[in-house]
């Protein structure tokens, strides 16, 4: 059984000088408090959020009905969990208090059955479980879990995982398989993850029950039937949409390709691989794995995004994935975070983590702006913001990212990511630790029967070096690996200043086995040059185009660089790449100048016969794909290019 900080606390990890020590300054000066005023209702120009006066209305403090969409609970129960990551990271005595504040009320909201849910408590909590395919409210109720069990791990304070004990007890009297229970399970699945967290933070196993209860319910009855506990009264609702959208339409068991609202998918997926880490079972196991060729085969996006289509949020069918018109969800990126992660707890491959590195630099952070305080729902690989802005097909996307959103799930979602951040670097058993991902950090990690101090220094994703220095009392026979990224053909390693080769590569691996003592170092260079990519030509939108990467960064080209009409543009495969470090919007940034010709037509009639049409040559300035649209609104973008 593999460990991760998470089952020890998250504080164990001390984030050192890097990229991810910037973001996690910007997370507790800016994105934590913006958002505080935002869930407030302070921020100018933007839509309303109404999600912290919803409980101050469910509270009794405040006359009124609540306002936003039916999950604004979600919202508030984000942004706890980010602040408690912010807090572990920096801790803030005045937003500790906001928290408590905000605790006392989600507390006084909560019912005596021990029920907290605002829009239902307005609509009367008979009406619980009313509607549980579009209610959200078990989903509501995961997102408070998994914020009551970081800000305990965050402070030690008990107050908020006591309310939701609570109603995770009212949740298992009133779902089961028993007799005079209801069967059902949620819409949107969280509840499932959040109670696999209770069950380990709780150490109680009834949680982890409910939990495979809800995973194994699922696909057997549609959930909208068996809604309501008023007495005899079972009336189905209109159809939203069918079974598969809420990943519903068959039993887990049987599942082979990961359908249905992206979102929903991965949170279902997450659980499904906390159930298969728990039970070992053989063919749990089978059919994730199948999920996962067929994502990481066949749907998913270069930059980690999935979700092809607005209609259902959803995905489509393989080889679908269209650059300028793809739902391509922030949310959806941090869920397969959060499912390749669980992934990797069961078998130690690369392949996981480098998803999750896919993910969290490129999908995900263009999420977030580099200010901090605007955010993409949609994250497009294409934008030429005329066409994006007209056409209905494409309504779902902007060309700039908002300061907030009607529907908010994604801004509260990617702060908590970055300050979760800490946790994806380590796992490990007593005698075995494998560092996935290269982030400046110091670890206290338990190996062999002592705590074992790990620094790790690294300027990644900028460049490839890294070092590690270990500190304990005497000596540890102990087994490093250092996953070897997808995109790295060449390392070095050095143990203790000296090229080393008694390595060996174990699934991706690059695993050394040997009794360290104190002070002991280990380098590892990863070459990190820039490096084109193709595509399966089955993707229709790709065939005969390039993308570009270095390191774990998937590059884009801006209008503000390189003009209008970037489709104009034929980048020289084998010229001169020149990489440049430097600031946009300072932030730092290493940004790529390439050889490349502009090759412009402009016909009166629109069309003529071919002719050979002139070239003229350009220097071409990509930068990476996550930093788009930080210094000028509106521009055209592309990450998939034409080569010569
Ligand atoms: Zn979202």
């Amino acid at each position: 059984m593999y460990h991760t900080m998470d089952d020890l606390n998250p504080k164990e990890v001390t984030l050192l000088e890097g990229f991810w020590k910037e973001r996690n300054h910007l997370l507790a000066d800016v994105i934590i408090p913006y958002q505080w005023d935002t869930l407030n209702n302070r921020t100018e120009g933007v839509p309303l959020s109404h999600a912290v006066e919803n409980f101050r209305i469910a509270a009794k403090e405040l006359e009124g009905i609540p306002g936003g969409t039916i999950f604004q609970d979600s919202d508030v129960a984000k942004w706890i969990e980010a602040a408690s990551y912010s807090l572990m990271f920096q801790p803030n005595s005045e937003l500790e208090a906001s928290i408590d504040e905000l605790v006392r009320l989600i507390e006084k909201s909560q019912h005596s059955n021990g029920y907290v849910n605002t829009f239902f408590t307005a609509k009367g909590i008979e009406q619980r479980w009313s509607d549980l395919e579009m209610g959200h409210e078990l989903y509501c109720a995961g997102h408070l879990i998994e914020a009551s069990i970081t800000y305990y791990q965050a402070t030690g304070k008990r107050r908020l995982m006591d309310v939701m004990i609570r109603y995770a007890n009212l949740i298992a009297e009133e779902f089961g398989p028993e007799k005079g229970k209801l069967h059902a399970y949620d819409g949107h699945p969280e509840i499932e993850i959040a109670l696999y967290r209770l069950a380990a933070a709780s150490d109680d196993e009834r949680y982890m029950n409910l939990a495979d209860y809800f995973m194994n319910i699922r696909g057997s009855v549609r959930t909208m039937y068996a809604t309501t506990n008023a007495e005899g009264a079972r009336k189905p609702k209109s159809r939203w949409f069918e079974a598969d959208y809420f990943v519903a339409d068959k039993p887990i068991r049987s599942m082979t390709e990961v359908t249905g609202h992206a979102v929903r998918a991965m949170y279902l997926y997450a659980g499904m691989t906390d159930q298969c880490r728990h039970t070992g079972e053989p063919e749990l196991w089978e059919t994730l794995t199948e999920l996962w060729n067929n994502l990481a085969q066949k749907r998913v996006y270069i930059t980690g995004a999935i979700g092809s289509q607005s209609h259902g949020e959803r995905f489509t069918v393989d080889y679908d994935l269209p650059p300028d018109r793809g739902y391509t969800e922030t949310c959806a990126s941090i869920g397969l975070v959060f499912w390749a992660w669980r992934m990797s707890l069961i078998d130690m491959d690369s392949r996981y983590a480098d998803m999750i590195e896919r993910a969290m630099y490129n999908g995900a952070l263009s999420g977030i702006s580099l200010d901090g305080k605007t955010y993409f729902y949609v994250n497009p690989l294409e934008i030429i913001p005329s066409i994006t802005t007209f056409r209905h097909d494409m309504e779902h996307v902007l060309p700039h990212r908002a300061g907030w959103f009607d529907c908010a799930c994604c801004p509260t979602n990617i702060a908590r990511l970055i300050g979760s951040i800490g946790k994806y670097i380590y796992s490990f058993t007593d005698t075995h630790v494998y560092i996935h991902q290269y982030i400046s950090s110091e670890a206290e990690v338990p190996l062999g029967n002592q705590k074992v101090s790990i620094l790790q220094e690294t300027k990644y994703p900028w460049n490839g070096e890294m070092h590690l220095t270990m500190h304990m009392q005497g000596s540890v026979q102990v087994s490093l690996s250092l996953r070897k990224p997808h995109w790295c053909d060449d390392f070095k390693l050095l143990v203790n200043g000296t090229e080393w080769d008694g390595w060996h590569m174990e699934k991706g691996y690059i695993t050394i086995d040997r009794v360290w003592a104190s002070s002991d170092t280990v380098a590892l260079e990863l070459e990190m040059p820039a490096k084109f990519f193709q595509a399966d030509s089955r993707i229709l939108d790709y065939c005969g185009k390039t993308a570009l990467m270095r390191g774990p960064l998937v590059y884009c080209l801006e209008e503000i660089d390189n003009g209008a009409q970037l489709q104009e543009l034929l980048i020289d495969q084998h010229g001169d790449i020149k990489v440049e470090e430097g600031v946009i919007q300072s932030s730092p940034t290493t940004t790529l100048l390439l050889d490349g010709y502009r090759e412009t037509l402009r016909v009166e009639e629109l069309y003529e016969p071919v002719r050979q049409n002139k070239r003229t040559k350009v220097r071409i300035k990509a930068i990476p794909y996550f930093q788009w649209g930080n210094r000028a609104k509106d521009q055209e973008m592309r990450v998939w290019f034409r080569t010569v």
